[in-house]
């Protein structure tokens, strides 16, 4: 597996993949890889010749008073998970690399960035959209890799490389889960033994959401207030957002009537953890 730190290195190893007539796979990251982002690699893997994963903690995605500089961070684990699972070359460049001296564009998508996490994390998307163009102009990818779990930001690129045109196809793969629910996060290792073992309950709620909808319950106000009600009898979990929106455009609705998804953002003490649940009438 090569490693690659600058942008020149991972250009000249996916421009001889495509000389060579390979479909290339890139999987965007922040590394402290677990299950969920190996599934992403694995699914890579299984649909193009050649996969690139990128290791970059985008300090253009953090607020002034977010966890950038705590994120956890263990480059080689992680390039041994990657291995594990046959990555061909891991993108991990300086921030002085996809930021120098003077840099100054941007990339911003309007409309669905304004609400759910766009709303608590000002700045947050415009952030995540710059980075991810500048990876996609540097890797060239065939198909780029997302999890569900930041279903928000799925949307957020499938829009970004429809409006301006982008030539490759994005994949969005289901959340993985611990055992008890919980959905994978590299922040989980900030939660104490308390929150969790509290944390689950956003998954109880989402899935008491969904079973709610099959049993015929249509009122969003009603399955929100479900959700909310169940999280707040959890101690030391306190909600940033609970939404039940439409798919793909993250539009208000009364009842449930379309694809909608339920979309949450909860906080255990600093942790914030999101989570959600797509569901189709
Ligand atoms: P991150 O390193 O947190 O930026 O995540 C990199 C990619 O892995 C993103 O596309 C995430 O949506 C995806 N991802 C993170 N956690 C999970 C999970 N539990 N299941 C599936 N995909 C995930």
């Amino acid at each position: 597996m090569l490693v690659c730190r600058t942008v020149r290195e991972i250009r000249e190893f996916t421009n001889k993949a495509r000389s060579e007539g390979k479909t290339v796979g890139l999987v965007p990251t922040m590394g402290y890889f677990h299950e969920g982002h190996l599934s992403l690699m694995r699914e890579a893997k299984k649909r193009c010749d050649v996969v690139v994963i990128s290791l970059f903690v985008n300090p253009l995605q953090f607020g002034p008073k977010e966890d950038l500089g705590v994120y956890p961070r263990d480059f080689d684990r992680d390039c041994a998970m990657a291995m594990s699972v046959g990555v061909d070359a891991v993108f991990a460049p300086g921030k002085d690399d996809m930021y120098p001296k003077g840099y100054n564009s941007f990339v911003e998508i309007t409309g669905i960035t304004d609400k759910l996490c766009g709303l608590s994390r000002p700045g947050h998307f415009r952030g995540v959209t710059t980075v991810v163009a500048k990876l996609f102009n540097i890797v060239r990818p065939n198909q780029a890799f997302f999890g569900q779990k930041d279903a928000q930001q799925a949307l957020v690129i499938e829009k970004m490389v429809r409006d301006l045109n982008m030539d490759l196809e994005i994949v969005t793969l289901p959340i993985v889960r611990e055992a008890d629910g919980l959905a994978m996060s590299s922040r989980n290792v900030y939660l104490n033994e308390e929150q969790r073992q509290a944390a689950p309950v956003l998954y109880r709620s989402l899935c008491a959401f969904r079973d709610a909808v099959a049993k015929g319950e249509r009122s969003v106000p009603k399955l929100r207030l479900g959700i909310e009600e169940m999280i707040l009898s959890t101690l030391g979990a306190e909600i940033d957002y609970v939404e039940i929106l439409s798919v793909p455009d993250l539009e208000p609705l009364d009842t449930i009537n379309c694809k909608c998804i339920a979309a949450l953002a909860v906080r255990f003490g600093k942790t914030r953890l999101i989570d959600n649940m797509v569901v189709e009438v």
